[in-house]
């Protein structure tokens, strides 16, 4: 498989051995198309709608505001289904971690981190990552593909299964109240069916999240961020993690496509960010490589005018990735100039570290690892991050 492919691969199919198709994952259009073709009125899209994604039911059998004869209809052509869940794992600090396991064998991974305020999710937009990033242990992986709607879509309603969030809770008591897309992959090389997922998520008699509580994270892949501006208009997290192109380029394929001056003019460029919407740039601190003070005055600079906030991650180690993580009092330095700057970079603490709760960056690898080995890789990362983008 190509390792440096534009939309990674095929993504599952919706339609199953048996030949039903899944409704999980359709558009509302792609839903009255099929409904169309069992010549149903179109009120009954809304209301098999809102039975999936508002009420979370599974089982057409639940759907009381139709006839059992239909229900029954409906129940030989499509199916409602989810991935299966193969792990399910809970820290002390409450982070949760689902591993799910597709039909096809592979596998991602969706992370829970709660606090006080909220609770975010952390979703999986491929499996692997055509990216080679250097410092990222999911662009070392060799099976890459696309996730499907369906496939994104099941990461929420699956984490709202295990909350009983359903009906879709409108009292604040959510504990799914934001969601980033930083969990495996980059979602802008899959933006067709990131954005398709988003869409149900979004959608206001379902899901019904906000597009002011989801936050794409992106490699910087300039054409879609355009695209994702103008149609979805999420809150944008770029991984930025250098300030010239020459240690861009090293670290970050990527770069040599779409260079900083590039990537910083499609930040500008964003729909609707302001001071009270910014865009968050992370920056991963690598000893040596990108932590020096002139690397944080050339920070300062590149972001002269947009309206954004830090987020420092300090590195999270791997076997065999070459880089360490840079010290803390280098991490602090750095962050007192952005702060003498204006800029807001918190380096938040870690959570879930005891069951390697850092999306995606484990996965597969993680389970051919021994335990010993396990202990090296502590996956912090993705929990400050999450805390630091909401
Ligand atoms: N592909 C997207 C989203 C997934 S990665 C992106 O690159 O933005 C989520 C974040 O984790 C990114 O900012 C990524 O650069 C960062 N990351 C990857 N490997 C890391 C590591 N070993 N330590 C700390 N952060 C890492
Ligand atoms: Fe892919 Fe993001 Fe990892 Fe780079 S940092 S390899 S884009 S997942």
């Amino acid at each position: 498989m190509s390792q440096t492919g534009h939309s990674a691969a095929f993504a599952a199919s919706d339609v199953r051995a048996d030949g039903r198709t899944n409704l999980v994952g359709l558009s509302r259009e792609e839903l009255a198309a099929e409904f169309d073709k069992l010549s149903l009125p179109k009120f009954r899209v809304k209301q098999v709608w809102q039975w999936i994604y508002n009420r979370g039911v599974t089982d057409f059998d639940t759907m009381t505001n139709l006839a059992k004869p239909l229900r029954e209809r409906l129940a030989e052509q499509f199916v409602i289904e989810r991935p299966k869940v193969s792990q399910s794992l809970q820290s002390v600090d409450g982070t949760a971690k689902w591993l799910l396991a597709f039909e096809d064998g592979n596998e991602v991974e969706t992370v829970h981190i709660p606090a006080a305020d909220r609770g975010t999710l952390c979703i999986s937009s491929q499996v692997g990552c055509t990216l080679t990033c250097k410092f990222c242990h999911t662009g070392t992986q060799r099976l890459v593909r696309n996730l499907s709607p369906m496939e994104i879509v099941s990461q929420v309603m699956l984490s709202r299964d295990a909350f009983g969030e359903w009906p879709s809770p409108t009292d604040g008591s959510r504990q799914i109240t934001n969601i980033v897309l930083m969990g495996m992959g980059e979602p802008l090389y899959n933006y067709e069916n990131v954005a398709k997922a988003m869409k149900i998520v979004m959608d206001p008699e379902g899901i019904s999240m906000s597009k002011r509580k989801i936050t794409l994270s992106t490699s910087g892949v300039v054409p879609q961020m355009r695209q994702c501006g103008e149609e979805l208009n999420v809150n944008l997290a770029v991984s930025l993690h250098a300030v010239t192109d020459e240690i861009r380029d090293d670290i970050m394929p990527i770069n040599k496509k779409y260079p900083l001056k590039e990537l910083i003019q499609a930040c500008r460029d964003y729909p609707n960010v302001n001071n009270a919407r910014r865009i968050t740039f992370e920056y991963v601190m690598l000893k040596g490589i990108n932590d020096s003070d002139t690397d944080a005055r050339g920070l300062v600079k590149l972001l002269k005018g947009i309206p954004a906030k830090i987020n420092l991650i300090p590195f999270n180690p791997w076997p065999g990735s070459g880089y360490e993580c840079s010290d803390p009092l280098r991490i602090s330095k750095f962050a007192d100039i952005l702060a003498a700057a204006g800029l807001s970079a918190p380096v938040r603490q870690a959570r879930g570290e005891d069951i390697l709760a850092a999306c995606g960056q484990l996965k597969s690898e993680s389970e051919r690892l021994r335990k010993s080995e396990r202990a090296v890789l502590s996956e912090q990362h993705l929990a400050a991050q999450v805390a630091a983008v909401n």
